[in-house]
């Protein structure tokens, strides 16, 4: 997926503020941080979304990094959350899958917002 942006981050064709690279996984600043703390964790290997067959040991290995990079990122105690926009109507703008780890501020109760639909 020479065209995947994320692809070209784990590859190291474009740069990124690496917070983590380990074995299967890199986690790295977003570029448009939402809070003080905004962290995507993804898979070097291309899966477009959870649907696209990722294994679940990836799954694992993904999740399991969350509350590390939480505590180096120092909002282990204060808190995160963990978002995964998953799909069309989640509103997913890059089709390789990523977790955000957000934080660092206290955030409004909820977290879907949907359109408006007629
Ligand atoms: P999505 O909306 O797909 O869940 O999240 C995609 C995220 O990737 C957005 O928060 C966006 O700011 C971030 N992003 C898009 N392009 C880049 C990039 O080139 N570098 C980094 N670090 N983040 C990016
Ligand atoms: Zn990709």
């Amino acid at each position: 997926m020479s065209e995947c942006i994320f692809c070209m981050i784990a590859n190291g064709d474009i740069p990124a503020k690496v917070v983590l690279d380990e074995g299967d996984i890199l986690a790295f600043d977003d570029i448009a941080p939402q809070g003080p703390i905004h962290t995507l964790i993804i898979p070097k290997h291309h899966y477009s979304d959870m649907g696209d067959a990722v294994p679940a040991e990836m799954m694992a290995t993904i999740f399991s990094a969350v509350p590390r990079i939480a505590a180096m990122k120092g909002i282990a105690e204060s808190g995160y959350r963990v978002i995964v926009n998953n799909g069309r109507d989640a509103a997913q703008t890059v089709g390789h899958l990523h977790v955000h780890v957000i934080g660092g501020n206290p955030m409004a109760h909820g977290m879907v917002h949907f359109v408006d639909v007629d």
